[in-house]
């Protein structure tokens, strides 16, 4: 059996969103900066995917821009709010959990003159208002803190987040790359003055994402070249990949409903038979304000890496850590400010739920993983040790 527990990391690309893309490569391939009616014609779904985008944000056409993903949106975000508003000060403030596109970009600009304020979680993985409230100072021009974390999937306080910039005037960016498929997200409601999205996530194509930015917020542009996206953001229109993530959004807007409840029932089964039936396990961040996809345990007295591999023997795709930091032997800086042990974060794993998983799957899962925790602790010296076992040597 083979079982993909990873979405987080990505999703498959629904059919219908492949077929709504195909007419865009093999018919209507122009470029839609052309002007002759192949390039007319891209412009149009180019068009139509904006303003259906825009609407399911309660948005403007004219404040979503085109991006490769969530890794440039997040980068130009940040970027280009420092660059526009560094004559009004050069404080950030974001957390200690968010996404490497988020903290490399925040790592670059201190080494500009930036200072960056890192907020620190709870238990739940969540940042504390009052904390954000005693860290903002006079000349902090931009807060960004993420919708909802990937690796806890703990959802972060937005709307109030959302509500204190507004009455103090500073720019909130929040990377929304993990909540959107299952959070319906009104950028209006919620005070958001950018957010960052990408496609892949939420059963969309891989290479496509965006970013909003509200009418009126100063930033800089970050790619430089030819006039698309209003000069904003120059390079090729990726008009398969805009219309694809039109079709994602749409789909995930409409099925959102159906599909939470289908993946809270599997994950809160998988959750419970873990805690039930595998001891000296721990559940990382809360159970309240949480993705519905998301479970992520640490299992005491083995690596992360040995479960992620033993599973994956039997056909079943986890992560350690988040993927892109995965590969790097430091325990996860997202585990570690839940006030984990560094031994805990080392042997945590996710595993993220989507609606192509079955309920037999996630039993299957809970079975394979129940035997092999067993098994590499049954081969594990420190666990024999501390449980008082003589060791074979
Ligand atoms: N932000 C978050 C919270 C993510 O989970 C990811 C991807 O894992 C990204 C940003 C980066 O998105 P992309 O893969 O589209 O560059």
């Amino acid at each position: 059996m083979k079982v993909y527990l990873d979405n987080a990391a990505t999703t498959s690309t629904d059919k219908r969103v492949v077929e709504s893309m195909l007419p865009y490569m093999t018919e209507i391939y122009g470029n839609a900066s052309s002007l002759h009616g192949y390039g007319r014609e891209a412009a149009k779904a180019v068009d139509e995917s904006r303003a259906k985008i825009a609407t399911l944000f309660n948005a403007k056409p004219q404040e979503i821009y085109f991006t490769s993903g969530g890794t440039e949106s997040d980068n130009w975000a940040l970027r280009g709010v420092a660059y526009a508003n560094k004559k009004n000060g050069k404080h950030i403030v974001t957390t200690a959990v968010e996404h490497p596109a988020v903290m490399q970009t925040c790592a670059q600009l201190e080494k500009e003159g930036f200072e960056i304020t890192y907020l620190p979680t709870g238990t739940d993985g969540r940042i504390d208002i009052s904390d954000l409230k005693k860290a903002v100072r006079d000349d902090t021009i931009l807060v960004s803190v993420m919708f909802a974390n990937n690796e806890t999937g703990a959802i972060m306080p937005i709307k109030e987040i959302g509500a204190f910039c507004k009455e103090n005037g500073i720019v909130f960016h929040t990377d929304a790359v993990q909540a959107i498929s299952s959070i319906k997200i009104d950028v209006d409601k919620y005070g958001i003055d950018l957010l960052s999205l990408s496609a892949h996530k939420f059963h969309g194509p891989k290479g496509i994402g965006l970013l909003y930015i509200r009418s009126g917020v100063k930033i800089d542009r970050l790619i430089f070249g030819g006039h698309q996206e209003r000069t904003y953001r120059a390079g090729t229109t990726n008009t398969p990949g805009i219309v694809g993530m039109a079709k994602a959004l749409e789909l995930a807007d409409s099925e959102m409903e159906e599909n939470n409840i289908k993946i809270k029932q599997m994950r809160d089964r998988f959750i419970e038979r873990v805690l039930n039936e595998i001891p000296d396990c721990k559940l990382n961040g809360g159970r309240e304000h949480r993705l519905v996809s998301n479970a992520n345990f640490s299992f005491d007295y083995i690596e992360g890496e040995s479960i992620l591999m033993t599973l994956d023997l039997h056909g079943i795709a986890v992560s350690s850590g988040s993927a892109c930091s995965s590969g790097s032997l430091e325990p996860s800086y997202v585990i570690l400010a839940t006030g984990a042990s560094i031994e805990e974060a080392h042997s945590s794993i996710r595993f993220s739920f989507g609606k192509d998983n079955t309920m037999e799957e996630a039993e299957y899962a809970a079975d394979i993983l129940r035997d092999e925790v067993a098994k590499l602790r049954s081969w594990s010296p420190l666990f024999k040790e501390i449980k008082g076992e003589s060791i074979n040597v």
